[in-house]
């Protein structure tokens, strides 16, 4: 399996092989920079890549799933658009995750109570999403997910078990950090770019070219347009006859603990 592990013993052998084999003939020494260079590049791959499991197990859909069910995931909220959001959800009998930010909860207690009051679920997404998060030593991110599951659990009262990382990056620091608060790592399998894009028509062709059975469909609830999109891929769904169904449900893992 190609794992942050494996790779790293791999390189590492593939180095000292090389060392070796320079005591008895000459090695060129940009052989020696060429394989750092590919493994530099596998890592920065993998750290980016949340599907590939390099760093962290993460789960990012269901591919056993043979019906139309499909789940909706909303980060970086909440926000003052979460209000339309959960507006649409409503209107189109559809169950979402939102993974939120801890900074955003303590300004919007009530749009998280507002979430889970309509039946949704709710995830860790960090408390601060700062652009270092991925710099940051494993006990600053075990801080973050700490404060960020108390704000939560304030609403659900129950233990949070669903986190997805800042930008989907995932780093040895967030993998060790993982390790002692025990969350489970939700991904996507279908991202929908809205927080870069700005066309409408964009970023629903680029969800509904992806859509498939047991897929998990990245939004975010921060922007109008996001808004605006939502309600053209619900009546797609609908159109088409896919259920929208939680990402519990769909994984068949727990969002709380007791
Ligand atoms: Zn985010």
């Amino acid at each position: 399996m190609i794992t942050h592990k494996n790779i790293s013993l791999f390189f590492i052998f593939l180095l000292l092989l090389l060392f070796l084999l320079n005591l008895y003939m000459a090695i060129n020494f940009w052989w020696f920079v060429l394989i750092v260079l590919i493994w530099m590049g596998i890592n920065a791959f993998g750290s980016a890549r949340i599907s590939s499991n390099y760093h962290v197990k993460a789960f990012c859909n269901n591919p056993s799933e043979t019906e139309k069910k499909i789940a909706l995931t909303f980060d970086d909220g909440p926000s003052e658009f979460t209000l339309e959001v959960l507006e649409l959800l409503k209107k189109y009998n559809a169950k979402a995750t939102f993974f939120c930010i801890g900074k955003n909860i303590e300004t919007h207690p009530e749009i998280v109570k507002q979430i889970i009051a309509d039946g949704h679920l709710v995830g860790n997404h960090s408390y601060s999403h700062s652009r270092f998060f991925d710099f940051y030593h494993e006990d600053k991110i075990t801080d973050e997910l700490r404060k960020t599951d108390a704000l939560l659990e304030k609403f659900t009262s129950k233990k949070i078990n669903f986190f997805r990382p800042p930008y989907g990056v995932t780093t040895p620091s967030i993998s060790r950090a993982l390790k002692v608060t025990g969350h489970k790592v939700i991904g996507w399998n279908i991202r929908s770019l809205d927080g870069g894009l700005k066309n409408q028509d964009l970023i629903l062709s680029r969800i509904i070219k992806r859509i498939s059975p047991g897929g998990i469909v990245l939004l975010h609830d921060t922007a109008p347009h996001s808004v605006l999109v939502l309600e053209q891929f619900l009546q797609f769904l609908q159109q088409n006859n896919y259920k929208v169904i939680s990402v519990e449900e769909l994984l068949n893992l727990k969002a709380y603990e007791n």
